[in-house]
């Protein structure tokens, strides 16, 4: 098995400079922005909900690797998903990243955004990490703006 460590490298560097879900959505049902001020991340995030699941998503903005592939993935795993699962979602990740959820010892949906999981190691990354979680949530709650702060 590759070192957990290289493979978390090498997926953060191939959906930063690949990011899925890139753009704008031209009719969607939810909207936010969010900016995490420690490192200047700025998300702005497309959703289309439909019968309490999300059709479509989508995000733009500009921001440090590790933000862009972590909206990269966000957006791939909770598209599909209903709203109540893609914020249970947003709840582990941030658990995960903050290190109050072991994935090893604790059940969760995650699936392979536990590769994230070495960002607790790194407090400066981990608002990075949160931010299209933090950006999700206050988008489906109906806020038109997320902060880390
Ligand atoms: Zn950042």
């Amino acid at each position: 098995m590759a070192d957990p460590r290289e493979l978390y490298q090498q997926v953060i560097l191939e959906h930063n400079k690949k990011p899925r879900n890139f753009g704008k959505l031209e009719a969607c049902s939810h909207h936010a922005h969010g900016h995490n001020p420690l490192c200047g991340d700025q998300l702005e995030l497309f959703i289309d909900v439909k019968d309490g699941i999300i059709q479509d998503i989508k995000f733009d903005g500009h921001g440090c690797a590790i933000d862009v592939a972590s909206a990269s993935l966000m957006t791939g795993a909770v598209k599909g998903k209903t709203v109540e699962a893609a914020e249970a979602m947003a709840d582990e990740f941030r658990g995960m990243v903050r290190g109050e959820l072991d994935p090893a010892a604790t059940p969760h949906t995650l699936g392979k955004l536990t590769l994230f999981q070495g960002v607790k190691d790194l407090p400066s990354r981990v608002k990075c990490a949160v931010l299209p979680w933090a950006t999700l949530r206050s988008a489906l709650q109906g806020e038109d703006v997320a902060s880390t702060e």
